[in-house]
């Protein structure tokens, strides 16, 4: 079977050595398309907290192993940004009968969201498409908040905030000291993922958040950038997305098959949207988000019409 995922440790990345960042490549051989995905530790005096768990329980070990010198005499904490299967599925590493037992940290919906039919089904239906996953069991969190939580780890802080629009459980964690934003999956290079309509207006309002705490550093999930500049490029492509769907509202309303071509219907191409980002080609999986990004914010507007 050939190799479907590998990890490293990013130097550097993280802009402070009390935190350190792992790259994910998952590359399965029969799709061209490859996914990149980032988790981070953060070490802090008291705690070493581990931000999201990547694909399966062995990038876990992988990641554990990497953090042979900071764990004695502090206690490791596990957080989810939320329950997509590129953050959350190494959870199962830290079951309480596992080898390393912590406590699971993440927002009440990621727990419902863990225990759900779907994301079982999902489970099963890659477990049958990649060997990767033969050992995930989908592990909920332990501990959950819905407001905000806060981490006191001594010499580093470790807010935990609701960040939602990709997914209605998606957080984001900020550290004051270092000024340093993860944003996870709330923000991403090229174009952010809205979950669905309901996410639209969320996500616009997490960016803007996001900005007025004045980042210096931005880690995302998927895209290896670290500016603050792509949280404000993110957040100008979701308002000129809500105008040009506001704009064609205006003057018809799409049918449901219409909405599926969003952006030929709004006349506005992903090669439009790429257009001031360097070293970008287009690409068949933003391409369709960026569809899928428009539809989202059609039919939040369409509803807020309808009211
Ligand atoms: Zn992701």
């Amino acid at each position: 079977m050939p190799l479907q995922n590998t990890l490293r440790i990013v130097p550097e990345t993280g802009g402070d050595p009390r935190v350190r960042v792992f790259r994910c490549l998952f590359a399965p051989p029969d799709e061209s398309e490859h996914l990149e995905v980032d988790a981070y530790a953060l070490i802090t005096d008291r705690y070493v907290a581990l931000l999201d768990t990547l694909l399966c329980p062995e990038d876990m070990a992988f990641v554990v192993e990497q953090l042979h010198d900071v764990l004695p005499g502090r206690q490791l904490l596990v957080i989810n940004s939320h329950a997509d299967w590129d953050h959350a599925w190494g959870n199962s590493y830290f079951s309480h009968n596992g080898q390393v037992s912590a406590p699971i940290i993440a927002h009440s919906h990621c727990f419902t969201r863990l225990r759900s039919a779907e994301a079982q089904a999902e489970l099963d239906e890659y477990q049958q498409r990649y060997a990767v996953f033969q050992h995930v069991v989908l592990l909920p969190p332990t501990i959950t908040f819905t407001h905000s939580l806060t981490l006191h780890g001594g010499d580093l802080t470790l807010e935990l905030l609701p960040a939602p629009g990709h997914h209605a459980d998606h957080i984001a964690a900020w550290i004051p000291e270092l000024q340093l934003l993860l944003a996870f999956d709330a923000v991403e290079r090229p174009i952010p993922i809205i979950g669905d309509k309901e996410g639209v207006q969320p996500m616009r309002q997490t960016l803007e958040h996001f900005l007025s705490l004045h980042p210096q550093r931005v880690l995302c999930s998927h895209g290896k950038t670290t500016t603050v500049a792509m949280v404000e490029q993110n957040l100008a492509y979701l308002r000129s997305l809500e105008e040009r769907c506001q704009d064609f509202l205006h003057r018809q309303k799409p049918t449901e098959d219409e909405i599926t071509q969003g952006a030929a219907l709004i006349n506005y191409p992903f090669r439009e949207v790429i257009a001031s980002m360097p070293n970008l080609a287009e690409d068949a999986f933003y391409t369709g988000v960026h569809d899928n990004n428009i539809a989202c914010t059609l039919q939040f507007l369409m509803t807020r019409l309808d009211k």
